[in-house]
């Protein structure tokens, strides 16, 4: 039989923020393509639901409540991922905020705290902890997801838009420092997709509509849109590719 460049059989992924939006949508997809899907977030009553639909489906995993921003929550979703499976093969450092619309003249230090802490400090320590074990394992996949807002101006987001750039110099630090390990770290960078983050957005006429003259298709995508491309860095599709971004976003970049 050939060999599915995109199956996940035997490999055990951590998502962080995968109550809903894009980490759900991951889960769900991971779990379908064969892997054991260790779901973390803050509400458990939708991660458990998670679970038991990707069970329905025949897949596996567990749910972990996991708040981000507490360095503890982190290194306790490390610990029961490896008491129950032994192994971690793929991080996907999803869970992420946006204080959708803040002008820059109005931004507090709080406000830098608490992003800087969610969107950028704890995907790099999870990347740490995580990284140690697939340290050992000489094998790894770790998948970031950033924004197009770290790669373009994004007016009104300036504390987002910084913490995204940064998740790509982590990504693309990590991915050279941790080449020689067999790891790969690589990060995707959506545009707009329609999720609880970017409702105040997409359901608003006066902020939609600026925004969709920039996306050559012509409509802000959905959860599955980010789902292929996740695949495609967690599998072995993308064994030689590391330190890399790819935008999934409707042709913007491109225009
Ligand atoms: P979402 O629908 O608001 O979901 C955010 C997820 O992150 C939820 O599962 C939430 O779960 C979790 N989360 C938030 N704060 C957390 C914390 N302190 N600890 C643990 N989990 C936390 O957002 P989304 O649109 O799916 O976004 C997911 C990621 O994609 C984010 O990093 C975002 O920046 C990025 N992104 C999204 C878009 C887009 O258009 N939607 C575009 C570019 C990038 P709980 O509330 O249960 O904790």
């Amino acid at each position: 039989m050939k060999k599915n460049l995109f199956s996940l059989e035997g490999k055990v992924a951590i998502i962080t923020g995968a109550s809903r939006g894009l980490g759900k949508a991951v889960a769900n997809g991971y779990a379908d393509a064969g892997a054991k899907v260790v779901v973390a977030a803050r509400n458990l009553e939708d991660l458990n639901r998670l679970v038991a639909d990707m069970e329905q489906r025949g897949g596996e995993g567990f749910a972990v409540k996991c708040d981000v921003s507490q360095d503890q929550d982190l290194l306790n979703l490390v610990v029961k991922t490896m008491e129950r499976y032994g192994q971690i093969d793929i991080l996907v450092n999803n869970a992420g905020i946006s204080p959708w619309v803040t002008w820059s003249h109005e931004v507090t230090s709080d406000m830098w705290a608490k992003m800087l802490q969610v969107n950028l400090v704890a995907p790099f320590l999870l990347a740490r902890e995580v990284g140690k074990v697939m340290m050992d394992q000489k094998s790894g996949r770790i998948i970031n997801m950033a924004s197009l807002g770290g790669l373009l101006g994004m007016p009104g987001q300036v504390t987002y838009a910084a913490t995204k750039g940064g998740l790509l110099q982590i990504t693309k630090t990590l991915a050279v420092e941790w080449a020689k390990y067999n790891i790969t770290v690589n990060a995707l960078a959506p545009s707009i997709l329609k999720t609880d983050l970017t409702m105040g957005v997409t359901q608003s006429v006066k902020h939609s509509e600026p925004l969709l003259r920039r996306v050559p298709i012509g409509f802000f995508g959905k959860p599955e849109d980010v789902v292929g491309a996740a695949l495609y860095f967690a599998s072995d599709a993308s064994s030689y590719v590391t330190g890399t971004v790819l935008p999934i976003d409707g042709g913007t970049l491109a225009s």
